[in-house]
């Protein structure tokens, strides 16, 4: 599977010609980032690697921006302005990977425990192909005209990064971009690039609610409000949300994975706590569900007399991420003629983003795409086998890592491919 070169004489095959040399120092800043990967919103080390990296390519860097976001500026003239992005935060799992640069990092999470620390999402390769595109556009300046305007962002896995660094100003400290456009390293066989048009990656929002009871004695219940058969008549009526008020055919998942309530068997309790978790592809879906929630929740506390109306928190909110068609169209004809057979359709996930918050906020269309990073002898092994589901490890696995290449190069490849699909052919070239 190897992708017929463009002619040098293209955009993307004079600035592409650098890579050889730009994959030896993008291989070894990968592996040092996936040996020392940072926690949510804690990527100090991370960012001071990534500004000093761009400030070797002798690109304009910005840091500090919401925590430990780094912006690089390249301003080429007239034309266009790209904003590339990729995420720099790690997640609490021990790494099982066996791989002689896994981690062994071990922070302190906001609760104060110890957890181990990984880049079990592939964020580390996110930023590597980054880099790596971000010096070769850098260095090929003479074939393009225009601005590109490369984002590390923090905090990714907790869904407040890209809006940190919107709140920090990122609209007034880079121009106006006519396209954002970002990827994700996944489970599928490296070399590949996948894109879709249309809402992609789901909306998720987390809901905590706190429902009043009234307690008593366990022998007693005259006395009581009963908040545990409340929790559990809402529990099973939520059901009723994804099979009878949405759409056969639209994905809807609405998932109570926490209940709590009481400390003892003969103790009615005085509250009890729900938290669920649904994942929508579309805003009018969500706005209709989470509706539809808080519709059943006061109806069973009605139902059952609570003496006051339950308490509603939402949290770890991640948006909905809807690639633009125009803007995926343009990405997916450029995909194709460099990558061929390579570029293919790329599924709708199940999985969350937060990336659409930057371009959502400056107003611009954008297209997110996936590349695969499972070894393709291993990935086909398990395909003929039907084994895929247990035998390919998925991103926030242990087990997890994508193959550095051809993993490495494509996303460098498909990072440059893209941003020059906007980038005005300089006249010179
Ligand atoms: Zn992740
Ligand atoms: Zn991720």
């Amino acid at each position: 599977m190897v992708a017929t070169p463009p002619p040098v004489s293209s955009p993307a095959g004079s600035v592409l010609s650098g890579l050889e040399a730009v994959r030896r120092w993008a291989a070894d800043f990968y592996r040092d980032l996936h040996a020392h990967p940072e926690l949510s919103h804690e990527e100090h080390a991370t960012a001071a690697k990534v500004a000093e990296r761009l400030a070797a390519s002798g690109i304009t860097t910005h840091t500090g921006i919401g925590g430990t976001g780094v912006v690089g500026l390249i301003r080429n003239g007239d034309g266009p302005v790209v904003l590339l992005r990729a995420d720099m935060d790690a997640l609490p799992v021990a790494e099982a990977t066996g791989l002689d640069y896994a981690s062994s990092a071990t922070a302190t999470d906001n609760a104060g425990s110890e957890v181990p620390v990984m880049h079990a999402c592939g964020h580390d390769m996110h930023v590597a192909c980054l880099l790596g595109a971000t010096h070769l556009l850098a260095s090929g300046t003479g074939h393009w005209t225009g601005t590109v305007v490369s984002v590390f962002q923090p905090a990714e896995e907790t869904g407040d990064g890209a809006h940190g660094m919107v709140d920090d100003g990122l609209a007034t400290l880079v121009p106006r971009a006519d396209v954002a456009l970002a990827q994700h390293v996944l489970p599928a066989p490296a070399g590949l690039v996948g894109t879709h048009a249309g809402p992609t990656l789901s909306a998720a929002d987390s809901m905590r609610v706190i429902l009043h009871g009234r307690g008593a004695h366990g022998s007693m219940p005259q006395a009581s409000v009963d908040p545990v058969v409340l929790a559990a008549m809402i529990v099973v009526r939520l059901q009723t949300v994804v099979a009878r008020e949405t759409r056969p055919g639209e994905p809807v998942v609405l998932t109570v994975g926490r209940l709590e309530a009481g400390t003892k068997s003969n103790v009615i309790p005085d509250y009890a706590v729900i938290e669920l978790n649904v994942r929508t592809y579309s805003e009018q879906t969500r706005a209709a569900v989470l509706e539809a929630i808080k519709r059943i929740v006061d109806a069973e506390c009605e139902a059952s007399g609570s003496p006051e109306p339950a308490d509603y928190e939402l949290f770890d909110r991640f948006p909905l991420t809807d690639n633009d068609a125009e803007t995926t169209d343009r990405v997916t004809a450029a995909f194709t003629a460099f990558f061929g057979e390579r570029a293919r359709p790329l599924p709708m996930q199940t999985a969350s983003e937060d990336f659409s918050d930057i371009p959502r906020a400056l107003g611009v269309p954008y297209c997110y795409w996936g590349i695969g990073g499972t070894d393709p002898q291993r990935y086909q092994t398990a395909e003929e086998s039907g084994r895929i589901a247990q035998d390919i490890p998925v991103n926030h696995s242990a087990a997890f890592a994508p193959v550095i290449e051809p993993t490495l190069d494509t996303g460098i490849q498909a990072m440059v491919v893209a941003a020059l699909a906007w980038l005005a052919p300089s006249r010179a070239a």
